[in-house]
């Protein structure tokens, strides 16, 4: 009997476990294969959705199901802390006492934040002027704090890069300025983005739209901070460079890391505790039946719960591979595709790889769209509130979208004219 392990059961474990389910249906019917998924709880909480609990258009409870719901009946779930991983042994070590042996193993246990590693972050004025909203507790105590909030400076910063969901402090400052203007507060309160970035996004094209969306609602930029500590009580960000930024409200998006078990297991993860993986195979650099997808990866990509869906659709032909002794297929090229809250019920959609950033044009179909992409509209936000739907419809169900291929499709897309180009055909 075949075994495979699945480390984690989010949005990635979650997908693959269905995958799995469909494609080896009959063997594990038979009894020749099994298929074991272990997590630390059974909260699945939709992570986009904390983005709209501190402003109240999401409560808790909308976003969080039992995640034994949503894994095949015929696929084992046993909940469990991971405590380490032994490749050379083939066998995973839980909190429990268990030992599970496997022919594969799946590492699908995301990111997780680590604000300790950011002096003061965690001090005095955490969770009363200082609230993260990556976690359930930070943005429903962000939701009370900012339904009061009348007047003063609000501050968004990212410590640094690799954070979930790349575009959530831009959404977030966007939100706040339309919550704040429809509350009629708006002129009290400044709004800035702080970033150890050179500009407000990583890739220029999308960098330059998105800055003139700060730009027309009056917020703030402050770029290249190297966030060194944070002073609650004096309401004080200080860089690595001695410059300081005061603020009445800090929302924080802290350092992010791999799950603290990688640190354990030999071989598995980098200085950061992402598992070391091959960017287009998946396949785990220590050894060949461990593959990895979702957050939990150091693969040069976002990390959205998109690229775990189309990472899903190689990977379960690399495993089916894998089993049947083929070569792997270099197949995930970084596809990611992300709505932008952009406030006032409109959104932006980008969709890019590993090698085209996001551009401005149609999306999925070239000329029809009907999403736009680069480009605020109603329907792209529409898009976004639709996708709670999918998510827990189709995307964790490993069903695949209509017209939307796990590979970036170019069609629709086009490079935008620069004032070279003018300058040039002038
Ligand atoms: C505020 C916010 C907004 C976002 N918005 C978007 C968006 O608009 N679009 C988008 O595509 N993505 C978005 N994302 C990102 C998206 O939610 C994640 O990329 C996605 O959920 C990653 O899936 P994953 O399975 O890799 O990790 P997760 O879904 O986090 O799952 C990891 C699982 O591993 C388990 N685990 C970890 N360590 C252990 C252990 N030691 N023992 C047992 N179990 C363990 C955890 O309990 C968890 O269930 C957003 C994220 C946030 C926080």
């Amino acid at each position: 009997m075949k075994k495979i392990v699945i480390l984690g059961a989010g949005t990635a474990g979650t997908i693959m476990a269905n995958r799995l389910r469909k494609t080896y249906k009959k063997q594990i019917r038979q009894g020749d294969m099994g298929v074991t998924v272990v997590d630390q709880n059974d909260n699945h909480i939709y992570q986009p959705g904390l983005l709209f609990v501190p402003f109240g258009m999401y409560q808790p409870k909308d976003i969080v199901r039992s995640r034994k719901h949503y894994l095949p009946d015929d696929v084992d779930y046993v909940q469990s802390e991971i405590q380490r991983v032994e490749a050379s042994e083939d066998k995973v070590y839980l909190g429990d006492g268990q030992t599970l042996d496997y022919d594969v193993l799946i590492v699908a246990t995301g990111a997780q934040l680590v604000p300790e590693e950011t002096e003061g972050l965690l001090g005095e004025g955490w969770r009363d002027k200082v609230f993260d909203f990556y976690t359930m507790e930070g943005a429903t105590a962000l939701s009370e704090k900012m339904a009061n909030f009348k007047e003063g400076k609000l501050v968004v910063n990212f410590v640094d890069l690799p954070i979930k969901c790349p575009v959530a402090p831009l959404e977030f400052i966007f939100l706040a300025d339309s919550f704040f203007r429809r509350r009629g507060v708006r002129e009290k309160i400044e709004l800035t983005l702080v970033t150890s970035l050179d500009h407000c996004f990583t890739r220029p094209v999308a960098a330059k739209e998105f800055g003139s969306v700060l730009d027309d609602k009056g917020i703030h930029l402050v770029t290249d901070f190297a966030t060194g500590s944070v002073d609650g009580a004096a309401g004080k960000l200080t860089s690595w460079d001695e410059r300081e930024i005061e603020f009445d409200l800090l929302i924080s998006i802290p350092l992010h890391g791999g799950a603290s078990f990688v640190a354990a297991s030999p071989g598995l993860g980098d200085e950061l505790n992402f598992v070391k993986t091959h960017k287009a195979t998946l396949q785990a650099e220590c050894k060949e039946n461990i593959f990895a997808l979702g957050d939990a990866t150091n693969v040069p990509t976002s990390k959205a719960g998109s690229v775990a869906h189309f990472q899903s659709e190689s990977l379960i032909d690399n495993i089916v591979r894998f089993i049947d002794g083929k070569p792997l297929e270099e197949s995930f090229d970084g596809h990611t595709n992300c709505f932008i809250e952009t406030g006032f019920d409109k959104a932006m959609l980008i969709d890019f790889n590993y090698e085209v950033e996001p551009l401005p044009g149609t999306f999925p179909l070239a000329g029809i769209g009907p999403m736009q992409l680069l480009k605020e509209t109603r329907l792209n936000h529409w898009g976004k509130l639709m996708f709670k739907w999918i998510y827990w419809n189709m995307l964790l169900r490993g069903r695949d979208l209509p017209m939307v291929s796990s590979q970036m499709s170019m069609k629709g897309k086009r490079q935008p004219v620069t004032s070279d180009d003018t300058a040039k055909a002038a």
